[in-house]
């Protein structure tokens, strides 16, 4: 589901008009150019789930972003405070999902698919570098932690595997770190975090895919159907009829 349908008019006027056409247009999924188009990781399973949505946010239609709680942005940056102390240490505690020294978060990183000539785009919360010289994948997650990695996530450790290969950085695996909240003395004025990982089997393959349909995607020049049975674009639709 996303949230376009408060802004979406109609998208293929603009297109027709020529607002958008030969233009570059940022957004959230990315960034067009006539030859060079940019797809970030946390945008790929849009690709998958709603090409419409995709479309729109990449012509610029991208709904309003909503502020996160401030809770959960204190909570965030406690983690990501909470791990820093690791950086460069190979002694890590057993909760850490692989065995090695643990690099924290890269800096932002680009890598392009040749047959798509999509470029992909993003940055991890943290590395491990294992001993044999391959780097494994963390990524935080503030929730409470499922037996598998879900479709979703797995999508996002895919993208994270194919950067770091893309830039000659080997892969030897990638987990979900979960901080999920326990109860706890509330007098002593603390909340406990209990800490699990759970790993997944990641392939950097299977974002070829996605990359080579987003190409298709965003060369539409009229907007893809809405996916099949989503309540908010079915709303839209009653919407537009009363409110113009
Ligand atoms: S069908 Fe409409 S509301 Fe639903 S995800 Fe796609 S674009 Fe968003």
């Amino acid at each position: 589901m996303c949230y376009f349908f408060l802004f979406y008019s109609s998208p293929p006027t603009l297109w027709s008009k020529g607002v958008f056409k030969g233009k570059t247009a940022e957004s959230n999924a990315g960034k067009i150019m006539p030859e060079n188009i940019e797809v970030s990781v946390s945008s790929l399973q849009s690709v998958i789930d709603c090409p419409l949505c995709f479309w729109l946010a990449a012509k610029g239609l991208a709904p309003p972003s909503f502020p996160l709680p401030g809770v959960l942005s204190r909570i965030d940056a406690i983690i990501k405070d909470y791990m820093k102390q690791f950086v460069g240490r190979s002694d890590l505690p057993a909760w850490f999902p692989a065995k090695g020294t643990f690099l924290g978060a890269t800096g932002k990183l680009r890598a392009t698919d040749p047959s798509s000539g999509v470029t992909l785009k993003g940055m991890l919360d943290a590395v491990v570098l294992t001993p044999d010289g391959r780097h494994y994948i963390v990524d935080y997650k503030t929730a409470s932690p499922r037996e598998e990695v879900p479709d979703y996530y797995r999508m996002q450790l895919d993208g994270y595997a194919f950067l770091l290969e893309g830039n000659g950085m080997p892969v030897a695996g990638g987990a979900l770190l979960y901080f999920t909240p326990e109860r706890g003395d509330l007098s002593e004025g603390k909340i406990p975090f209990r800490i699990t990982p759970v790993r997944a089997e990641v392939d950097s393959r299977r974002v070829l895919r996605p990359l080579m349909q987003a190409r298709k995607i965003l060369e539409m020049e009229e907007p893809p159907e809405p996916k099949d049975g989503c309540q908010w674009c079915e709303w839209r639709g009653a919407m537009g009829k009363v409110v113009k």
